[in-house]
């Protein structure tokens, strides 16, 4: 019989317990809460790196605009 990671109760096998491997929802819940927070924990700490990489792919926005004007002044010149 499996054990719930949550309250250590006996946990029901998967056929007569959805919560499995957890003993009831309510520990499926608190489980799920605590991978929540620890996500959270973590994306505070990448909200440095997708702030710092935002800039760039406006630069790469702006490239696009100028080197489809410089297309247009080739077109201009060629005539
Ligand atoms: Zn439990």
């Amino acid at each position: 019989m499996a054990r719930c990671p949550i309250c250590t109760a006996d946990a029901k096998t998967r056929a007569t317990n959805g919560a499995f491997p957890f003993c009831s929802p309510r520990c499926r819940t608190i489980d799920l809460g605590k991978w929540l927070n620890e996500e959270y924990r973590v994306a505070e700490n990448h909200t440095d790196d997708p702030s710092s990489a935002a800039p760039a792919t406006n630069d790469d926005a702006e490239d696009d605009s100028s080197s489809s004007q410089q297309q247009l002044c080739h077109t201009k010149s060629d005539d």
